[in-house]
């Protein structure tokens, strides 16, 4: 497919798992592809690697501002940087809550701030967010997460709602466990990872996790010409775990 044919991207946090999918999914169908991220050095050709760090506006204005002059303008934004915290409220120190708002919820503020002047001249614009189910789902041992994740579902509406008569098009994907490199460091921290692992996915509907390219394909559909008239729209992919 090459849908995305001469147009122009930018995916956060493109350096690894859902992200980097995204990444090399837009590129194989036609898209010129930026990725920022926090370590971009293992970005290959024919992505682009800048560094930026979505929770500093100066590094996000600079990355996109130099992203977009070196793509010749930009049509998707995928604002996909995120990190996660275990733990009931009890558990995190308003610091922790600090700096997870600030990466997961105003760092797609700063990037989509950083992009929008950019966008408007696209005329097929689309920003799609990462999600995950975390934001509805009402999950054990994940309060801070799962509060940062349902701000940036209804940060989705309202941004679909504030730029829709200008032709900007806003979704969100939420992915369920996906099998990413952030879903191995937490294995990977447990006494036996390959029970844990067969636990995991023994509690998924599907008896496996989601994979990243799984999430990507969703991700690529929301921000394709094919999705012209889908905005305002969560799009789960998470293997039937909320609906079942
Ligand atoms: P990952 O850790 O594999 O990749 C995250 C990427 O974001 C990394 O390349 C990292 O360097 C980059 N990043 C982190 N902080 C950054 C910052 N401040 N500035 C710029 N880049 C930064 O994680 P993943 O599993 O691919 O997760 C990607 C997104 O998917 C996140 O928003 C996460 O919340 C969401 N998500 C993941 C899952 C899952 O199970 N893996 C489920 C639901 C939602």
């Amino acid at each position: 497919m090459t849908d995305f044919q001469g147009l122009k991207a930018i995916v956060t946090g493109g350096a690894s798992g859902i992200g980097e999918a995204t990444a090399r999914l837009l590129a194989a169908r036609g898209a010129d592809v930026a990725v920022l991220d926090l370590a971009p050095d293992t970005v290959a050709p024919p992505l682009r690697p800048y560094r930026a760090d979505v929770s500093d506006d100066a590094s996000v204005r600079a990355a996109t501002a130099r992203a977009v002059d070196e793509l010749g303008g930009l049509d998707v934004l995928v604002n996909n940087a995120g990190i996660g915290a275990a733990g009931t409220v009890e558990d995190n120190d308003d610091d922790q809550w600090h700096r997870l708002w600030d990466v997961n919820v105003v760092g797609m503020v700063r990037t989509t701030r950083a992009a929008l002047p950019h966008l408007r001249n696209s005329p097929h614009a689309a920003i799609v967010n990462t999600c995950s189910i975390a934001a509805t789902a009402g999950l054990p041992q994940r309060a801070l997460y799962s509060a940062t994740k349902g701000a940036v579902l209804s940060l989705t509406l309202a941004m679909a709602a504030d730029h829709v008569r200008e032709g900007i098009r806003v979704n969100c994907v939420n992915p369920g466990t996906a099998d990413t490199p952030w879903v191995g460091r937490l294995l990977d921290a447990a006494e036996d990872p390959g029970e844990e692992r067969a636990a995991l996915n023994a509690r998924q509907p599907m008896g496996r996790l989601v994979t990243a390219d799984e999430v990507a394909a969703a991700i690529a559909y929301l921000a394709s010409p094919a999705a012209a008239s889908v905005t305002g729209t969560a799009l789960a992919v998470d293997g039937g775990m909320q609906g079942l």
